[in-house]
């Protein structure tokens, strides 16, 4: 079978499934779990893989709700990745149920063209994207050692091949003032709110001074107990991003003095802690994003190679393409209007255009892995591309 007849025959298989999977990511859609605590999602996608022919390992990396299901043996091993938490109060306002759906029916499609070319298909199933980087943790686990590339496709408002992403780091502040009356007394107070909001006023001046894809941003989580209070203590949480690790690094010491300045000024005792997990910037693989690209474009989308808004975020995907060569597409499956991580977008991830979203991704994926497997100087292209970049 020539490899065109092998694309219709995977793409074929995903039509034939697509109500498994249109229910299976309902079904995570109407049962919102946060980073860590997807339990049923980590249930029933491996369970999926599992009735497949997938031979599956739960709980990898000691971390309850990661797993990955394997299927043939040898190389090249291809990683589909799926993501499948919510977030707190909106749910699935990112559309992580569609990019579970979608690694699976990949996947499961998959088999058709290593039955035929050898090599092996794995779906890792990776938790906790939103809060606390899962991909970061498992990279660091060594989840991603032993294969030569890795997918997954995210839902968005328009169809690209490739993602920029952020470098970004998460900061947490305390200031540690002294309690006084706020009127009768004032003199005997040190004021820990005025520290931090001073710190915002400096680091809003920072930003005038920084590199144009940098950003600094955070939220005041203990601001006092009462007016009539000095309040004695104050905390934030903040994130520094930046378009790689050397600048990232250069601005931590920016962003830091900013609060030193604010604790100098008022006397009150600055406490700072670094996240653990650090967002690697995303490194995407051209060959791979074309190939994508190319598939995706058969069935009549048009898909961009770059991101045509210039809007970034960070993702954990972007540790995972320091690893191995990667892609992390978008399909569209909302106007462009939509932002993600709105309830307009959640809605989306359950409407008949995010279904049809992920059809179409796991297809594209799906005959990509077909292209792969059946034209080893693709992969040789692939891996060239990924060390002469380093
Ligand atoms: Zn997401
Ligand atoms: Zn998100």
């Amino acid at each position: 079978m020539d490899t065109q007849e092998l694309k219709a025959l995977v793409a074929g298989e995903i039509d034939a499934r697509c109500h498994q999977l249109s229910e299976l990511s309902l079904k995570i859609h109407s049962n919102p779990e946060l980073g860590f605590q997807e339990v049923k999602a980590a249930a029933w996608l491996p369970q999926y893989l599992e009735e497949n022919g997938f031979s599956v390992d739960r709980g990898i990396c000691e971390l309850p709700t990661a797993f990955r299901g394997g299927y043939g043996q040898g190389k090249p091993a291809i990683a589909i990745l799926a993501e499948y938490d919510a977030l707190p109060k909106l749910g699935h306002a990112c559309g992580h149920n569609l990019i579970a759906a979608c690694a699976v029916g990949a996947g499961v499609a998959s088999r058709l063209a290593i039955d035929q070319f050898g090599g092996s298909i794995l779906v890792i199933g990776t938790p906790a994207e939103e809060l606390y980087g899962g991909k970061a943790i498992m990279a660091d686990r060594g989840a991603f050692n032993n294969i030569d590339m890795a997918m997954l496709v995210h839902p968005g408002v328009y169809n690209t091949a490739t993602t920029p992403a952020l470098a970004c780091l998460s900061l947490e502040v305390e200031f540690f003032g002294k309690a006084a009356h706020a009127a009768a007394r004032p003199e005997a107070g040190i004021n820990a709110l005025e520290a931090m909001l001073n710190s915002f006023a400096a680091i809003n001046s920072l930003r005038q001074h920084i590199k144009d894809k940098a950003r600094i941003h955070g939220i005041i989580t203990d601001g006092g107990e009462a007016a009539n209070i000095v309040p004695a203590h104050s905390a934030g949480i903040f994130l520094v991003r930046a378009e790689d690790d050397n600048y990232l690094d250069e601005l931590k010491q920016r962003v830091i003095n900013c609060f030193i300045g604010a604790a100098t000024g008022s006397g009150a005792r600055l406490e700072y802690r670094w996240g653990a997990v650090r967002y690697a910037p995303m490194r995407s693989n051209i060959t791979l994003a074309r190939l994508f690209q190319r598939n995706m474009q058969s069935f009549g989308r048009r898909v961009r190679l770059f991101n045509p808004s210039d809007a970034f975020g960070s993702t954990d995907m972007g540790n995972v393409s320091q690893l191995v060569p990667s892609i992390h597409p978008f399909v569209a499956i909302a106007p462009k209007e939509v932002a993600v991580h709105s309830p307009q977008f959640a809605s989306a991830a359950a409407s008949e255009t995010g279904i049809q979203g992920l059809l179409d991704a796991a297809k594209a994926l799906a005959m990509s892995v077909v292209d792969l497997v059946a034209n080893p100087e693709i992969v040789t292209r692939v891996k060239k591309e990924f060390r002469q970049e380093r």
